[in-house]
């Protein structure tokens, strides 16, 4: 039977989860994710999982709480994600992204929290997510709430120049071109390997695109873009190379949260 996990928000009793915030003033953390293909051998929630696994582990350590996931996000493009054309790629507007994280910061300050961390793991999210933020701290400044404060994170800028040279010891390629790469599949190797299918690891890579966007995204329009999906290789991927990365992201934003709210 599964364990009921208490730093998950929905599965409190409201009557317990009043009674932390207004006492403790926990730090609560909303993943921010995508539904989009990661490649032939990696499911399509990597970037709704990783944030919320790592927002999980911080939040014990902290002593904070975990909102459920936004487990869809905005538009996957090309040179980030392989583009929004792939099958499976389910993805939300900038206008619906931008209310959800609004609507739901205010909400949480409604209930009386005053820290939210916002915790991305796709890359085209970054500017909605911001521009959320702003909204609700505009309208809850307005309503006269002034002392909410909010963190967004991108837990991959964690990464250190040592942990970047032991994963990439041939060289980093972009944190663009690690959609379905080496980072990304071996920190699911670590979470879920069960997930994983190291045999469909694509060879159609890295991607090559010019410096510049094109429209419509097509694979007509973009001749070089892989049809697997995944933009650069993960053969280098291991479960230790995941547990390195992943306790280097949660130690660090341990550190970060601590420093700004504790
Ligand atoms: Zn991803």
């Amino acid at each position: 039977m599964a364990v009921k996990d208490p730093v998950r928000i929905e599965q409190l009793h409201w009557t317990d989860y009043d009674a932390r915030i207004r006492e403790h003033q926990p730090p609560i953390f909303l993943p921010v994710g995508a539904l989009e293909q990661h490649g032939p051998h990696l499911p399509m929630n990597c970037d709704e999982l990783i944030p919320r696994e790592i927002s999980e582990e911080v939040a014990r350590r902290v002593g904070g709480l975990v909102a459920p996931s936004l487990s869809y996000g905005y538009k996957s493009q090309p040179r980030t994600g392989g583009g929004n054309h792939f099958s499976g790629t389910t993805s939300l507007s900038a206008e619906a992204l931008t209310a959800s994280v609004r609507d739901i910061i205010a909400e949480l300050a409604r209930h009386g929290a005053r820290r939210v961390v916002v915790m991305d793991g796709h890359c085209e999210n970054t500017m909605f997510i911001i521009e959320g933020i702003d909204l609700a701290l505009s309208q809850l400044s307005r309503d006269g709430v002034t002392d909410m404060k909010v963190l967004r994170i991108g837990y991959y800028e964690f990464t250190s120049k040592e942990t970047e040279e032991i994963v990439w010891p041939d060289g980093f390629p972009s944190w663009p071109l690690e959609h379905a790469g080496v980072m990304e599949t071996s920190v699911m190797l670590h979470l879920r390997p069960d997930l994983v299918d190291m045999s469909k690891i694509p060879t159609d890579v890295p991607a090559r695109f010019p410096p510049y966007d094109v429209y419509p995204v097509s694979f007509e329009n973009l001749p070089n873009l892989p049809r697997s999906g995944a933009l650069s290789s993960a053969k280098l991927a291991t479960a230790e190379k995941g547990k390195l990365m992943f306790d280097e992201y949660v130690a660090g934003i341990v550190d970060a949260v601590s420093s700004e709210f504790l």
